[in-house]
């Protein structure tokens, strides 16, 4: 991964089109979900970064039902654990079809949202051959 000591503060959860990973500059753990110190020794010498968006799947699950409201989605609707090139797992969309330990890359679903914004959603399509 590469480091940089730029601190992006929006992620796909605000709008931008990227999964953010931190990292502790005093132990090297990473994780995902922003916090202000490091959950595994506590300092708060910490870096967040854009992840490349690839990784491969852990696991996965089809649900055939959707929420109720749902209209935009008839499913099924794949969902996925992603363990990211970065060392951080992450959940997403996936294909219904998706098979475990294949290598995925995240592309980002426009649905819409709440506010008059659009909502991004993460899911990982199939990345390799
Ligand atoms: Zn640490």
């Amino acid at each position: 991964m590469v480091t940089t000591t730029v601190t992006p503060d929006r992620d796909w959860t605000t709008g931008e089109p990227v999964i953010l990973v931190s990292r502790c500059r005093s132990c090297a753990h990473r994780w995902y979900i922003s916090r202000d110190a490091c959950p595994a020794c506590g300092s708060p010498d910490v870096v967040t970064v854009p992840a490349a968006g690839t990784g491969q799947v852990v696991a996965h699950t089809t649900v055939h039902r959707v929420a109720a409201g749902a209209v935009d989605e008839p499913g099924p609707v794949g969902i996925a654990l992603v363990d990211l090139d970065e060392g951080v797992r992450v959940m997403g969309r996936c294909a219904p079809e998706t098979v475990v330990g294949s290598p995925v890359r995240v592309v980002f679903l426009i649905r819409p949202g709440e506010s008059d914004q659009p909502a991004l959603l993460p899911f990982f399509e199939a990345a390799g051959p």
